[in-house]
């Protein structure tokens, strides 16, 4: 038996108190949520617009619900009345569309920037570069429902340490330089269940766990 309260209590005894906690809930049933809200838990995370918007209704409402997966433009009106934060914006066309569903809510939305920092072909995010021409584009400025509250990055999934300190420590460089002229830079959301530690050492104040709390998925 899993033991989710436990889970908890344990993460958030080895991380500071200025790091927050996401738990991860992706294809976990209800009950294991609760388990995890009664233990005192409120932001959640999920990346599949369906199953989020599932939860959203079937659970408590102070639950703060967070979009972690790559988001498509034509689903982003399903979760804008709720969603609390949105992880993984790797286009302007994503941001326009974020922005026309915030206002149709009476909303600011706010976002972070996925920012590529893997060797592997297949993740997804901007380059360094992209992501500093998104955060000076006059276009940007003018979408008055979205606000760029940080950045958001994964590293390699490799069991080579040294790699995926690298590729954080490169995130938290970025993230510092553009701090000082985008001071609504506040979020650096790096680390999972299996480099949170490292991620935090580089600079993380969000990490986003899944497995270690609620188990290993099986899709
Ligand atoms: C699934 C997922 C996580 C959590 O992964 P774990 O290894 O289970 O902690 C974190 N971030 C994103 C973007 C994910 O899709």
């Amino acid at each position: 038996m899993i033991d989710v309260k436990k889970n908890i209590n344990s993460i958030l005894l080895s991380i500071p108190n200025s790091v927050t906690l996401v738990a991860v809930s992706k294809t976990k049933p209800n009950d294991l949520i609760i388990e995890a809200y009664n233990s005192g838990q409120r932001v959640f995370g999920e990346n599949k617009v369906q199953d989020l918007v599932k939860k959203h209704e079937e659970l408590s409402k102070d639950i703060k619900w967070h979009f972690i997966g790559h988001l498509q433009t034509n689903k982003v009106k399903h979760i804008a009345p709720f969603v609390k934060l949105i992880h993984a914006i790797d286009s302007i066309k994503l941001l326009q569309e974020i922005n026309k569903q915030a206002l149709k809510n009476n909303r600011v939305i706010d976002c972070l920037l996925q920012v590529k920092i893997a060797k592997e072909e297949s993740k997804f995010g901007l380059s360094i570069k992209d992501t500093e021409e998104l955060l000076n584009s006059t276009e940007v400025k003018t979408l008055k429902g979205v606000s760029i509250v940080g950045l958001m990055g994964m590293a390699t999934n490799t069991s080579d340490n040294k790699q995926i300190q690298s590729e954080f420590q490169q995130i938290n460089d970025a993230f510092l330089t553009l701090q000082r002229k985008h001071t609504s830079l506040k979020t650096l959301s790096i680390g999972m269940s299996g480099d949170y530690k490292l991620a935090i050492q580089e600079g993380s104040t969000m990490i986003r766990v899944g497995s270690s709390i609620f188990g290993s998925r099986n899709y």
